[in-house]
């Protein structure tokens, strides 16, 4: 016997059944980049790893131990993207888009891969939905793109979902706020995780970051981000507030928020979910400003903000509402004899045709058996052929969830179908 393999850890197979929900999240996104003027693009999967050292930053737990990197038949070191902002900037830059338009709106959605330690909502290739706005440094583009997201959560029934904003500071500022966290947290050291005395070496604001109690307990007693805020970071933040205000948007401003990346300036966010299914992968998007991004990757000094969500954090908690996301079939065909096979294979084609959707038994079979089916299917008629049907072109439309039947001309089942009214859903048996 041939030995089975397997799917790859932490990498998810999507069945029918289960894609319905995607699909869902995902046209929601369409819609709502749609009416905000987001265009879609699409980046390889694997980029130039120099990329992702010289964006995401080397210091990061993404660059510095998530990534698929490998050297491919030229020699090349390339990585699966791990995130989507640096592609997105690339192609900006390559394709001299600043020369094109002075403000750029872009969303993608996609895998992405990360080579973590697995747990629930936590994967080595997991999908995100992203949206980037290059060229507006106001406060407003920072507004509109938490907005976005706002009216997407809201589209998909998601509550209790909060807001998080921070503000990182730039250049000018930000030196001064880290000089003071590295003497506080040297001052602490003894009480922080060994990886926390590890990234106090290394990249500080990372433990601000860190899901383990003691250190969240200790960076809670820190310095507090922004009161070290120069005028001009002091005076984005506070009519960023504003303008959330006026588009009627609740947030909490969290001064522990510094995210996992190294790009940011200004602005940073996280929408965080309380649902406890999510455990400690409660942050279903986040994101922030990038003003020195563009340049940093030798591309035009132009400012940036964006955003990305987890989709596999949202379907988690949609299948956790417990809605049904499968559409179920107008219509099911089944035949009462050998001799009406063939036309019901015809009538099934026509109407899916004229827009029906519409399930067949090719497997044939005894009526009582193709009923099952029918019944299963959860369509909300189901209609049988059989001879007397075929010679006098008449036939019965049998509601699923009870009620008379309903008399059909063969020739006019599509548009008898769509003018009877919705009943209660059958609830499918699988
Ligand atoms: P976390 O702190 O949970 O590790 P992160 O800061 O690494 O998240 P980002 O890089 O900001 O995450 O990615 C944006 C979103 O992508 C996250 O909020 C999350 O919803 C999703 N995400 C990140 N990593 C994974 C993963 N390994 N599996 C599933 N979703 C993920
Ligand atoms: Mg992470």
């Amino acid at each position: 016997m041939s030995q089975k393999i397997n799917g790859v850890k932490g990498m998810n197979d999507l069945l029918p059944g289960e894609i319905e929900v995607w699909q869902f999240v995902e046209s929601t996104a369409r819609t709502l980049f749609g009416r905000f003027g987001y265009g879609e693009v699409r980046t390889p999967m694997v980029e130039d790893t120099a990329l992702f050292v010289r964006s995401v930053g080397e210091e990061t737990d993404i660059v510095g131990k998530e990534m698929y990197t490998f050297e491919d038949k030229g020699g090349r070191s390339l990585s699966l993207r791990p995130e989507g902002t640096a592609p997105a900037a690339r192609a900006y830059i390559e394709h001299s888009v600043s020369n094109q338009e002075p403000v750029s709106r872009w969303f993608y959605m996609g895998p992405m891969f990360r080579y973590e330690r697995m747990k629930t909502g936590r994967y080595r290739q997991f999908s995100q939905i992203g949206a980037e706005a290059y060229g507006a440094k106001e406060p407003a583009q920072d507004a509109e793109l938490m907005d976005v997201v706002v009216q997407f959560l809201e589209a998909l029934g998601l509550k209790d979902v909060t807001l998080n904003i921070n503000s990182l500071g730039d250049d000018n500022c930000r030196p001064a706020y880290h000089a003071k966290l590295v003497e506080y947290l040297n001052a602490h050291r003894e009480e922080l995780c060994a990886d926390c005395q590890q990234r106090l070496e290394r990249n500080p604001l990372r433990v601000l970051d860190c899901k383990n109690e003691k250190c969240q307990a200790v960076a809670a007693a820190g310095p507090n981000v922004l009161e070290f805020l120069c005028e001009p970071c002091r005076a984005h933040f506070t009519d960023l507030q504003r303008k959330l205000g006026v588009l009627g948007i609740r947030y909490v401003v969290n001064h522990r928020l510094v995210r996992g990346l190294d790009y940011y300036t200004r602005t940073v966010f996280e929408f965080i979910a309380s649902h406890p299914a999510l455990g400690t992968a409660s942050t279903v998007g986040g994101g922030g400003r990038y003003d020195k991004m563009m340049k940093g990757l030798g591309g035009p000094d132009v400012p940036a903000v964006g955003y990305a969500m987890g989709l596999d954090r949202l379907v988690l908690l949609l299948k956790e509402g417990g809605k049904t996301f499968t559409q179920r079939p107008d219509l099911f065909i089944a035949v009462a004899d050998e001799g009406s096979q063939d036309e019901g294979l015809a009538l099934a084609s026509r109407l899916r045709r004229e827009g029906l959707k519409v399930d067949f038994d090719t497997r044939g079979g005894s009526l009582k058996s193709q009923m099952k089916r029918a019944d299963k299917s959860g369509a909300r008629f189901t209609l049988v052929l059989g001879e007397q049907e075929r010679t006098s072109g008449q036939a019965k439309l049998k509601p699923m969830a009870g009620g008379e039947p309903v008399p059909v001309a063969l020739d006019n089942v599509a548009a008898t179908v769509r003018a009877q009214p919705e009943a209660a859903a059958p609830v499918p048996a699988a």
